[in-house]
């Protein structure tokens, strides 16, 4: 099924990136003090409410709803604080600009980007994902972890074309 979405989005380009492993905490981050603040609550909350994908200044205007006057440095801080604690993940498609989603117990999926309107499709298919464990086994690889990005154009915008 999702093979088929596949075709008639019209794949442009496939990324695959091995995700950076998550560094281990720095002795700066000051997490485990932060763990209950209001802030990060409040983050991670407009993070699973919104409709997701959201960029740094995205969560910082959400979260300005919840929190007047939040700065963009706590915004930063607190996603920092986030990514490190697993509770949300952090990535950075083509357009270079890192985008935030919750994670934990997510599920992990892959990604369909919307190069006109710029909307996120969640998709997943076992059968992709074993390709790439036997890609990486061919090369004696040992995945940590992996990122499916595929650039195009999303149902609607393939229509208006
Ligand atoms: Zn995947
Ligand atoms: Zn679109
Ligand atoms: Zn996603």
């Amino acid at each position: 099924m999702v093979l088929t979405e596949l075709l008639e989005f019209g794949i442009m380009i496939t990324v695959i990136n091995m995700a950076k492993k998550t560094p281990p905490h720095s002795k700066t981050c000051d997490c485990q003090a932060y763990r209950r603040s209001r802030r990060r609550e409040a983050i991670l909350e407009v993070l699973s409410s919104e409709s997701g994908h959201l960029n740094a200044e995205q969560v910082h205007k959400a979260a300005q709803r919840r929190i007047p006057g939040i700065g963009i440095a706590t915004v930063y801080r607190a996603l920092k604080c986030l990514c490190g604690c697993g509770k949300v993940s952090e990535f950075i498609p083509a357009d270079g600009v890192a985008r935030y989603e919750p994670a934990g117990e997510r599920a992990h999926h892959d990604h369909l980007i919307c190069t006109a309107c710029g909307a996120f499709i969640e998709a997943v298919d076992p059968e992709i994902e074993r390709l790439q464990e036997r890609l990486a086994a061919r090369h004696g690889f040992v995945i940590a972890s992996h990122r499916l990005e595929i650039y195009g154009l999303c149902r609607n915008c393939a229509k208006k074309k």
